[in-house]
């Protein structure tokens, strides 16, 4: 008996590390997002992590990550496809265009485009403005935008949080570049994009249940405390630029 169980526990073991390593592959030599993959132009592929999946442990786990990216990430990516094989004229624009414009998708598709483009462009965000050994205080433009808007970084990481604990059932808390140029702290429900409502998102947080309920069960509130720890401040400027000239 205990020599079977010890033999399952070792199957077990080798089954689950074959998967990460798996999952990892897949990850590392998944093409960047909105590469067409030859012979399947307008295929959307799974954008690869600029790291592994242990890499931002404690503070997200690796198996909150490996489902995070490889199963929900990637079921976006496969019904927005589906969706747009539908109408493949819309492939010419990027997931942004259609999310800025969700009116001008055909109705049928409508839902699924606002769900899992959504899904598909706010975990692409998400992976990059996060990084191993990150966090710690903002740097560059965005800290004096911080300080300019919010007073300081601790009113506005509070700020932030309080709006994420409060988003009720799935969705995002968001920084935003509103529509009239300002700085907001936004949240939206489900996947929705803040750019289906002119805002873009400068740095976004995830708070569906997926993403921290491995580690954190019901604790939401230490999951938001946690993410500042792998935050990737120079992503964010980049994003933060970018605002400027999306406007
Ligand atoms: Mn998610």
């Amino acid at each position: 008996m205990a020599i079977a169980r010890r033999h399952f526990l070792f199957l077990l073991g080798t089954s689950a590390g074959a998967f990460a390593l798996d999952s990892c592959a897949k990850a590392q030599n998944a093409p960047s997002q909105n590469k067409p993959n030859p012979g399947k132009t307008g295929t959307i592929q799974l954008p690869q992590l600029p790291y592994r999946y242990e890499a931002l442990e404690p503070h997200i786990d690796a198996a909150t990550m490996r489902f995070h990216h490889g199963k929900h990430h990637a079921t976006y990516i496969k019904n927005l496809n589906a969706a747009l094989d539908k109408h493949p004229e819309l492939k010419s624009q990027t997931v942004e265009q259609l999310l800025r414009n969700l009116n001008s998708v055909p109705e049928d598709i409508r839902r699924t485009v606002r769900n899992n483009g959504g899904g598909h462009v706010n975990h692409s965000m998400f992976w990059r403005i996060m990084k191993p050994k990150g966090g710690g205080e903002p740097t560059g433009a965005i800290a004096s935008a911080i300080k300019q808007n919010f007073s300081n970084f601790a009113a506005f990481k509070k700020q932030f949080n309080e709006a994420g604990t409060g988003r009720f059932g799935s969705g995002w808390v968001w920084l935003v570049r509103t529509k009239d140029g300002k700085l907001a702290i936004t949240t939206t429900a489900n996947q929705d994009s803040p750019l289906s409502e002119g805002n873009y998102p400068i740095m976004g947080n995830d708070v569906w249940e997926h993403a921290y309920y491995l580690k954190y069960q019901n604790r939401r509130a230490d999951y938001l405390n946690a993410w500042w720890n792998v935050l990737n401040w120079d992503e964010i400027n980049k994003r933060l630029a970018q605002a400027s000239k999306a406007a």
